[in-house]
């Protein structure tokens, strides 16, 4: 049976029309994909291995009806999509954001199959959310909407069949007020969410871990090229969950981190930040103009402005998808950038990553350097699973363990004959063979 690579694209654009990302994101991995099982899987070609994969398993899509502090009836559309339920239950956060659509929800459920296949622990691909727009909503409007958005997910969700976490606009507080409701609906307190707080079944070390996980990631790049994070400079994007605790990691291991930024601008401070400015910035919300004014001898306050224009050794974007195109790229490999690793999913356009490959920089894109999120997620499981609370310690470690076998992983699957290490070849090679062989195992 024959598989080519422009036929194959053509067929997932006719099947699925006007979702660019999740074309994108196919692109980017069967462009690795196909001639890895032409040369050496024509068993996975005969069974449509590829094929099936990029079918979601179950998408689901419903109305969310809720009431705003004003008492009008708002609507907003909720999604679930259940992409690969090969190697373990559906797993993946839930994103709430005024952009939020099925081709986006697709390529992120795409993407988080081999990101969780790639962290060893048995869980499928998801991702699901809303159109919802949290930006200016109150708590109690918060709360309405996660309750009506829970009262249709509870049926499509359980701790062995899916189980979701945050995402972009869904936190601790989200987490909770959904988690609330599913116990309310099914009278079971379980592990049916992940990401929940510390008191009622959450792990220690899950807000940090995405961001921590990539600067363990990060290091890893560094160990095997023999050099050290100590006075690198980092550019990060992005103002949420990802960006602080990747900038605070950063930090504690000894590098300059230069740059936060948020959808309005860009916080730049030429001396970098210290724990205790990174501290004041968490505080300040959207508004981070006012660090600028706080610390006028260091700091620049660059509106509508990303941070690749400045001069950085390594750039971790944390923000959102597509948030460094071709020109950026091309900024950060002439400024002398020689590390880009993603913490957030699909930052990087399809021209970037090519600018990246060409001048053999090493780029650890978001499948494989921001697993560990969700690999503490997987470990939250584990906890509920057996009613136990972990130490931070332990979830620490364990996370590092993790990062370092990503790391090898896709060294392993990705290692070129001149030794140049194609993290994404690896990442989608390394990702992709278990969950094929899963799919073979268990049958058409
Ligand atoms: N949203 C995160 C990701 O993109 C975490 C998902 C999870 O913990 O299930 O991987």
């Amino acid at each position: 049976m024959s598989l080519n690579f422009k036929n194959f694209i053509k067929l997932v654009d006719q099947r699925n029309p006007n979702e660019p990302e999740f074309l994108q994101a196919v692109t980017e991995v069967v462009e690795d994909l196909i001639p890895y099982v032409i040369e050496h899987r024509s068993d996975f070609i005969d069974l449509k291995i590829l094929e099936r994969m990029v079918e979601p398993e179950r998408v689901v899509s419903f109305r969310v009806a809720w009431l705003d502090d004003k008492h009008q009836i708002q609507v907003n559309r909720g999604y679930r999509v259940q992409m690969n339920s090969a190697i373990g239950p559906y797993k993946g956060g839930l994103r709430f954001a005024p952009d939020v659509n099925l081709s986006i929800l697709k390529f992120l459920a795409f993407e988080q199959v081999f990101k969780n296949s790639l962290t060893g622990i048995p869980i499928g691909g998801g991702k699901g959310g809303s159109d919802f727009d949290p930006k200016g909503k109150s708590d109690t409007e918060i709360m309405r909407f996660c309750q009506s958005f829970m009262t249709e997910l509870q049926r499509h969700i359980g701790p062995e069949t899916d189980v979701p976490a945050g995402d972009i606009g869904v936190g601790t507080r989200e987490i909770g007020y959904l988690f609330g409701q599913y116990k309310r609906l099914q009278n079971n307190f379980t592990g049916v969410l992940t990401g929940k707080g510390i008191q009622w079944g959450g792990s220690y070390i899950r807000p940090e871990a995405t961001g921590y996980g990539l600067l363990y990631f990060v290091q890893c790049i560094l160990d095997y090229n023999n050099e050290s994070i100590e006075g690198k400079t980092v550019a990060i994007s992005g103002a949420g969950n990802v960006a602080y605790y990747a900038a605070e990691k950063a930090i504690q291991l000894g590098a300059k981190v230069i740059t936060l930024s948020n959808s309005q601008g860009t916080i730049y401070d030429k001396d970098g930040f210290t724990i205790e400015k990174l501290i004041y910035l968490g505080t300040l919300g959207r508004d981070l103009a006012k660090y600028a004014k706080k610390y006028p001898a260091t700091a620049s306050y660059h509106a509508k402005e990303n941070p690749w224009q400045f001069k950085c050794d390594i750039a971790l974007p944390c923000a959102t998808q597509n948030e460094i195109n071709e020109a950026d790229a091309k900024k950060l490999v002439k400024n002398g950038c020689t590390i880009v690793a993603e913490g957030a999913n699909m930052p990087s356009t399809a021209e970037a990553i090519k600018v990246y490959h060409q001048a053999k920089i090493h780029f650890g894109p978001g499948k494989a350097a921001n697993a560990g999120g969700v690999a503490v997620s997987g470990l939250e499981m584990s906890q509920n699973a057996i009613g136990q609370q972990w130490s931070p310690e332990k979830v620490d470690h364990r996370l590092k363990l993790i990062m370092e076998n990503i790391h090898k992983t896709c060294v392993r699957f990705g290692k070129e004959p001149n030794g140049y290490v194609n993290y994404l070849k690896g990442a989608n090679i390394g990702g992709f063979i278990k969950v094929a062989e899963a799919m073979k195992a268990q049958g058409v």
